[in-house]
């Protein structure tokens, strides 16, 4: 290794891709060595698995000129703890929107029509005889979709539930003209939103508004028939309500990409019940979209450390 190369923080091992990007640029180390301490100063954190950052970690970084966040979300990073110590944060907006958007997708088209029940039924000894009685699920096309957070992968969302024939709900805290032209999608109140859709698909980011904006009312006000799709983040549904919810069937079903917290105990009672779908965090985890985020953040990285513009910078 090339002890003159910047060194750079990160949670390892990275995946082979990141690291042949980063190789002749910088030095990395991991966590553990970097926070106890060294005469060579760390120039840049990159965050690739959602470790926790704030203040009191980087005052013992105190070299450090940027932080690159493999991913869109950044609620682990205390992002005014960055800001007072002026390190800017990079991260890989846009071009993970597809890739997640499907993932919602492919929960909702699952939880509706009881795809991983059927396919645990079809494996199973159980199954001798087609019944046309069996595993009826719940419609798709043609039902109301309600959108929390119409935002980039919100809108992706929107577009191919279009396809579906389904009409559009959706709510933010601004209203958005052109998704309201284009998609003929209708700006209502949450409240309104969790009554009238048939699913429900949370697409916010986890801010202390959003912490917790699922709780038991809200799922309550929710339609027995209906479903929950979480592609944002776990804290942002109240875990015990949903599991009462989903156990005592005050909505139909909830289809998962993330949970609180993740992974769930392997104890847990959601994990035993038939009417959740449950992905370990796989929304942008294609090969294409994960290597244009690895080239996106690297890139990040090197910019902040030539002290150069960011291709994405947080704003916090
Ligand atoms: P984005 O473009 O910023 O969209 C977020 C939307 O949420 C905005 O339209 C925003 O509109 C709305 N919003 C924010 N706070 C709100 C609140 N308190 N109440 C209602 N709406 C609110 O973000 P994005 O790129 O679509 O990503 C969204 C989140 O998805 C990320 O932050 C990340 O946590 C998550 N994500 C998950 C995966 C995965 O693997 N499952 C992958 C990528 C991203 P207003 O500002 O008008 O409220």
């Amino acid at each position: 290794m090339d002890d003159t190369l910047p060194r750079v923080v990160a949670d390892t091992p990275l995946a082979p891709n990141i690291t042949s990007l980063l190789q002749g640029h910088v030095q990395i180390v991991p966590w553990r060595v970097a926070l106890a301490g060294s005469d060579q100063p760390i120039a840049g954190v990159y965050t690739y698995g959602h470790p926790h950052l704030d203040g009191a970690m980087l005052d013992r970084l105190p070299g450090v000129r940027v932080i690159s966040n493999y991913g869109v979300g950044v609620d682990h990073i205390r992002l005014p703890d960055a800001a007072a110590r002026n390190i800017p944060v990079g991260n890989t907006p846009g071009i993970l929107n597809g890739a997640t958007a499907d993932m919602a997708m492919t929960l909702l088209l699952a939880t509706g029509r009881r795809l991983i029940e059927g396919d645990r039924y079809a494996r199973s000894p159980e199954f001798t005889t087609y019944d046309p009685g069996y595993l009826l699920g719940r419609e798709i096309h043609g039902q109301t979709l309600g959108i929390v957070g119409m935002g980039r992968i919100g809108e992706q969302v929107a577009r191919r539930a279009r396809g579906f024939d389904m009409r559009i709900l959706y709510h933010n805290r601004h209203r958005k003209s052109e998704v309201e032209t284009e998609l003929a999608a209708k700006y209502v109140e949450l409240d309104r939103l969790l009554a009238e859709s048939d699913y429900v698909v949370l697409c916010v980011p986890l801010t202390a508004e959003t912490h917790g904006l699922m709780g038991a009312a809200e799922l309550q006000r929710m339609k027995s028939t209906s479903v929950l799709i979480n592609v944002a983040r776990g804290p942002v549904v109240d875990t015990r309500a949903l599991t009462e919810a989903l156990t005592e069937r005050w909505i139909y079903a909830a289809g998962l990409d993330v949970t609180d917290p993740e992974p769930l105990p392997r104890d847990h009672p959601l994990l035993q019940l038939d009417n959740v779908v449950i992905a370990p965090h796989l929304g942008s985890a294609t090969e294409q979209t994960r290597q244009r985020m690895a080239e996106v953040s690297v890139d990040n990285l090197l910019r902040g450390l030539a002290g150069q513009p960011l291709v994405h910078q947080v704003v916090a």
